[in-house]
């Protein structure tokens, strides 16, 4: 069994060997349903800790040889520990599951807020790029790039926290990469085109993300993949009327949507714009929910 100190399970010290068992945790609702697997909130019995448990299904993992792509997520995402990252605390497997012992984000999916006010207040959206960047900033000083940062993979603790979650696509690279992954409407041109690739691919994404917190949708959408290519490769970005958006914030979009990879806005930059300096909460708190404009 894995010491327990200051009331955490802590990450499993034994690299990778199963210390914990389902007999651990009270097993409380289903929290959401994921590609792989159900995610349960648990508490864990000695520490009465409140956990997410992530439930996957070693079939499907076979299914889609996908065992080293969890292992490297479980392996990156052990090695973090920052506020803007959901932690793991652990892992352990039985016959038929991987189970996985996450930080439990209260209150769900970004996603979720966002379809449900279909825009976020200016105030809100430079609170999320915020904490994204500080997140992001800390994750490449450890050679981790996301390249899968989207409204779905984004959770929110119980004060409106933002915690990115699910590494399943990230790499550990001193190098720059290859293979073609993420989601489309987040993919940076280099992607899209199969070129090298490298850190500055996550601050395309915020770019993109800034985009679709303010306006509701992502600024490359379409009916068909085909064009959605085309218009990432173009640039093709413009900015409707409604709903209002600030100066500022168009201004750090298209600094940070551009196709050569090296005049993207740095990190450092973006910390700095007069948009984040002026409207986001350094707290990384949003309370209230998700307001509109
Ligand atoms: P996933 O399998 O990671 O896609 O997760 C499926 C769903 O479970 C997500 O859409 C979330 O709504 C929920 N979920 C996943 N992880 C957590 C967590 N750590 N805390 C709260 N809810 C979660």
């Amino acid at each position: 069994m894995v010491k327990v100190s200051e009331g955490k399970p802590e990450p499993n010290p034994n690299k990778g060997l199963p210390t914990w068992t389902l007999q651990d945790f009270e097993i409380g609702k289903p929290l959401g349903k994921g590609k792989f697997g159900k995610v349960y909130l648990a508490r864990e019995k000695k520490s009465k800790y409140i956990v997410a448990l992530k439930v996957i299904f070693k079939q499907q993992l076979e299914k889609y040889r996908l065992h080293h792509q969890l292992l490297r997520e479980i392996e990156i995402q052990s090695s973090l520990n920052h506020p803007n990252v959901l932690r793991i605390f652990g892992w352990f497997h039985d016959k038929d599951h991987f189970i996985l012992i996450l930080e439990y984000a209260a209150r769900g999916e970004l996603y979720k807020e966002l379809r449900k006010s279909k825009h976020l207040s200016e105030k809100h959206a430079a609170t999320y790029i915020l904490s994204l960047t500080k997140a992001l900033a800390y994750c490449h000083e450890k050679h981790v790039i996301h390249r899968d940062i989207k409204p779905e993979n984004l959770l929110l603790d119980l004060e409106g926290r933002l915690k990115i979650a699910d590494f399943g696509w990230s790499v550990q690279s001193r190098t720059k990469r290859h293979t073609m992954c993420g989601t489309l409407d987040y993919l940076a041109p280099e992607m899209v085109e199969n070129k090298a690739h490298d850190y500055t691919v996550d601050n395309w994404t915020l770019g993109i993300l800034c985009y679709e917190f303010l306006y509701g949708v992502p600024p490359f959408e379409t009916e068909s993949q085909t064009n959605t290519f085309k218009r990432i490769i173009k640039v093709d970005l413009s900015f409707p009327s409604t709903p209002r958006v600030s100066a500022e914030a168009k201004d750090l979009i298209s600094k940070l949507l551009v196709k050569d990879a090296l005049k993207r806005l740095s990190l450092q930059k973006i910390l700095e714009h007069p948009w984040i300096v002026k409207n986001a909460d350094p707290s990384g708190v949003c309370s209230g929910g998700v307001s509109q404009i």
